[in-house]
């Protein structure tokens, strides 16, 4: 059990009908006795708001073969996937996805569009007709979807629904929520979050599977950018993603490389996939990098797979460039375990889909543990999703909604 010390506002406990709910949501399918041990309620209390959740659909009672023992009466619980649609977002400049899921975070319908924006308007323009292509797509009337999350890069005030800051386009204190709304008509709520701490909502709901016996997990991020939150895996606080997890801005070289947030030295301009392609084409233009020339054929600019490829077929250039980025991600994820000592760290990001990759980046770590402490540290990795922050969007939806019952 997790024991938090100290007061904080922003991590107060949430209502016992939040928690209960939350947990059959974690945790389900999940006996009523089991609730009232991991929260320490009665077990009438329990019962009590369990059958206005069952009456009010979002919750109900497995049936036998859901159990997996056959012939015993059924008493397990789980979220009712039928209680309604949930509809996530990520929105970044370089595209934005979506996805309609139940309310088990299962994905029904996605749509994407991978033009570039850095306007944020127009941006948000893209984000709203992928709602409303979902919805046609899907039959669904908007009035039966519950809920709408956004997930975006930067810093996001998710209580007051503003995109506080994305650094690298210039967009500052947009009301993100209140604009999705009068674009689109949508009259449910709609909530925003940052889009790795959405995807880490999303492990959290639905995913805790990998984050076993985890009272503290990150979620590292490796696209564009790099992002790392730390989140409270207590289903009785409010808030439990902790601080912005910005740690692309982390500076590890003073007056190194330009990053695009306009500071130098930061990681995300050493390890980020924007600025592994960046390095690795310009080698390719000046003659250094003949195996990434190889792969290309007559393209002039390579993606993430193709970086791999010539990985995999022993381009010097290239292999030296991801093992340096590697290294200098595992020196910073390392610094951000000694400081949290967290549980579990999930990883995700395209580079990863080497099994080499995998094994340099938790061996640099391993290497700059303070390892004493921090043995017990679990690192997994994540099949690279491109739907993954649109999941991560609708999850934040569904938290949204778990928070808003009232009972
Ligand atoms: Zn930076």
């Amino acid at each position: 059990m997790l024991h938090i010390t100290g007061s904080n506002s922003a991590r107060a406990k949430t209502s016992n009908h939040t928690a209960i709910l939350r947990l059959i949501c974690q945790h389900g399918p999940v006996k009523r006795a089991d609730l009232k041990d991991m929260l320490d309620l009665t077990l009438p209390t329990i019962t009590t708001s369990v059958n206005a959740m069952i009456r009010a659909g979002l919750v109900r009672e497995t049936a036998p073969d859901e159990t997996g023992a056959p012939g015993r009466k059924a008493h397990a619980l789980t979220i009712d996937p039928a209680y309604g649609h949930f509809l996530g977002i990520e929105m970044r400049d370089t595209g934005r996805t979506a996805c309609i899921t139940d309310f088990r975070g299962r994905m029904l319908y996605a749509a994407a569009d991978t033009k570039l924006c850095t306007d944020y308007d127009r941006a948000l323009r893209s984000a709203a007709s992928l709602y409303r292509k979902l919805l046609k797509q899907s039959g669904l009337d908007a009035a039966s979807v519950k809920g709408v999350g956004l997930a975006v890069p930067g810093l996001v005030d998710s209580a007051k629904g503003v995109l506080t800051m994305h650094p690298r386009d210039n967009w500052l204190d947009k009301s993100i929520c209140a604009d999705f709304r009068s674009l689109t008509a949508f009259r449910g709520p709609v909530r925003t979050m940052n889009n790795t701490a959405s995807r880490a909502i999303a492990a959290q709901l639905f995913r805790q599977d990998l984050l076993h016996d985890a009272d503290l997990f990150a979620y590292l991020l490796i696209a564009d950018g790099i992002a790392c939150p730390l989140v409270v895996n207590a289903p009785v606080m409010s808030e439990s993603v902790i601080g912005n997890g910005e740690v692309g801005h982390m500076v590890m070289h003073e007056n190194g490389a330009l990053c695009s947030c306009g500071n130098r030295g930061c990681l995300e301009a050493y390890a980020g996939d924007r600025a592994i392609l960046s390095v690795c084409t310009e080698a390719m233009q000046s003659g250094k990098a003949p195996g990434l020339k190889a792969v290309l054929g007559k393209k002039d600019a390579p993606s993430m797979e193709e970086i791999l490829l010539a990985q995999e077929k022993g381009d010097p250039f290239v292999t030296g460039e991801v093992q340096q980025a590697l290294t200098t991600l595992g020196i910073a994820i390392a610094n951000i375990a000694n400081l949290s000592n967290m549980d579990t760290l999930l990883i995700e990001g395209k580079l990863f889909d080497r099994a080499e990759n995998q094994k340099l980046l938790t061996g640099t770590i391993s290497k700059h543990l303070y390892s004493m402490v921090h043995s017990k540290t679990t690192f997994r990795f994540l099949k690279a999703d491109p739907l993954s922050g649109a999941l991560g969007g609708a999850a934040v939806a569904i938290l949204n909604a778990i928070e808003r019952y009232t009972g």
